[in-house]
Order: structure tokens, then C-alpha cells, then sequence
């Protein structure tokens, strides 16, 4: 397709499996990660992947970080991917997790397509990487206090960025992985990292404005807020 791809927390998990999709299919990728992995590593050996590290999309640092790597860069695909998953209920309560959940998984996101925002253009889309955990309709099970919070604030955010930035041509899109083997439910989920990655990249691919602030599954389902 030969896009500029970027994605966050690209080192591992979905964000490494997004990052040799979009390569397969001829994009252009730019990695953001913390640290970089072996994977990510080798990937960038052989490919148009470029490894920016010291991205912490919770840090003010981290986002400096971002818009110097990215500076002059136009950016066709942003993939706001990272995120991290604790756990609270009622009995072992803990503000700190909820908090933290809330910087990485809502705060970082938005922060990151601000930051990003003069390096899109008409044409350009931006994938936020959520989890129907954040979905109010949805939630039958109760508990989870700072992950579904964080997700459902990502979520809301989300269409506000799709309003936003409608006037500029530029496409969001809220998806849902589905659940997945990854270190973040310690593998148990029902699809590889790679499947997962492959019906992002096609949903994301098929994105138009018409359909922008649309909140799916990967597997092409639409959700319920
Ligand atoms: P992983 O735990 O495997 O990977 C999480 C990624 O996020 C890592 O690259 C990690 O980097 C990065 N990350 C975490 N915190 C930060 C930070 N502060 N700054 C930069 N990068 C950070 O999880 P998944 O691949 O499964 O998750 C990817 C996305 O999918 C997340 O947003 C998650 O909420 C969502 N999701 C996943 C589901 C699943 O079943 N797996 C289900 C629903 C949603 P590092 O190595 O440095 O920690």
C-alpha cells in the first residue's frame, strides 16, 4: 500500500503483529516502543521498519520524544495500540492501578493523535486500539474498575477526535482486537496475535469517513457503547 504506518507499544503483542501486517502488505512502518524486543529487532533488519525507542506515551517525555522522531514525517496509519491491564474490585480496591490504567490506556492515546495531529493529513486515519471492556451495554460481569473506565474515556475520546478532525479528511476508527493470545492475558485468548493483527489491518484498510467514530470488533461486528 505504501503508507507510513506508526504504531505504539509496537515491541510486543498486537503492536509487533500489527507491525509485520502492515509491512506485508508494502507498507512503511515506524515502530514506537519503550524498549525494543528481539522481534521487533529482526523485523526491522529486513524490512521498512524503522525502531524509535524511549516512547513512553504516558510521559510527557515520551510524547516530546515522539513529535522530534516524527518531525516533517507525514503519517498515513497512526495505530494507538499500547495499553496495559490490571485489576480491582470492591474488596481489593486500589486507586493507584485505576489511575495508572487511565494515563496509559485514555490519557496517552489522545495525547499521542494531539501531539501527531500536524504530521496528518487528508487522507490519513487513525486506529485506537480499545476493548469492549470499556462498553457500558456490554458490561454483564461488573469489576475490572480502572481498565473499563480507561477504555470507556478512550472511547469517548475517540469520537470526539473523529469529530474533530471530520473537516480535515481524517478517519478514526475504534477496534476492539477481540480476546488474544498475548502477555497481557497471559496467552489464554481464542486468536493468535497474527489473526488478530490481519483483521485490524483489513478493517482498518476499509475505514472511511462515512464510517468514522465506529466503534467494531475485529472481526467486523459493530459494537455497543
Ligand atoms: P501486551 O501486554 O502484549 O502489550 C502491551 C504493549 O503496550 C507493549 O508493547 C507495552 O510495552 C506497551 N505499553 C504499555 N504501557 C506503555 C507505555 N506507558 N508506553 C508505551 N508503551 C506501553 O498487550 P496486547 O498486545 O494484548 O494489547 C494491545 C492493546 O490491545 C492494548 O491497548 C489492550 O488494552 C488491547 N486489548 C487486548 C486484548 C487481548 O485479549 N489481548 C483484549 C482487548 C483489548 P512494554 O513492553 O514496554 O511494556
Amino acid at each position: 500500500m505504501n503508507n507510513l504506518v506508526v504504531i505504539t507499544g509496537a515491541n510486543r503483542g498486537i503492536g509487533l503483529a500489527l507491525s509485520q501486517q502492515f509491512l506485508a502488505q508494502g507498507d512503511k512502518v515506524v515502530a514506537l516502543c519503550r524498549k525494543t524486543s528481539t522481534e521487533l529487532t529482526q523485523l526491522a533488519a529486513t524490512n521498512e521498519l524503522k525502531i524509535v525507542e524511549n516512547i513512553d506515551v504516558a510521559t510527557a517525555q515520551g510524547i516530546d520524544n515522539l513529535t522530534t522522531a516524527l518531525s516533517g514525517v507525514q503519517v498515513d496509519v497512526l495505530v494507538c495500540n499500547a495499553g496495559i491491564l490490571r485489576d480491582e474490585s470492591l474488596t481489593d480496591f486500589n486507586t493507584e492501578t485505576i489511575r495508572e490504567q487511565f494515563e496509559v490506556n485514555a490519557l496517552a492515546p489522545l495525547s499521542v493523535a494531539h501531539a501527531l495531529q500536524t504530521n496528518l493529513v487528508s487522507g490519513s486515519k487513525i486506529a485506537m486500539i480499545t476493548s469492549r471492556m470499556g462498553s457500558i451495554e456490554d458490561n454483564t460481569s461488573g469489576g475490572r474498575y480502572g481498565y473499563r473506565m480507561s477504555k470507556a474515556a478512550l472511547n469517548i475520546a475517540s469520537v470526539s477526535l473523529a469529530k474533530d478532525l471530520e473537516g480535515s479528511g481524517i478517519a478514526v476508527g475504534i477496534y476492539h482486537p477481540g480476546y488474544v493470545q498475548t502477555d497481557m492475558v497471559n496467552y489464554g485468548g481464542d486468536i493468535s496475535s497474527n489473526e488478530c493483527a490481519g483483521k485490524l489491518v483489513s478493517l482498518i484498510n476499509s475505514l472511511t469517513m462515512a464510517e468514522s467514530g465506529v466503534f467494531k470488533h475485529s472481526n467486523g461486528s459493530l459494537l455497543p457503547w
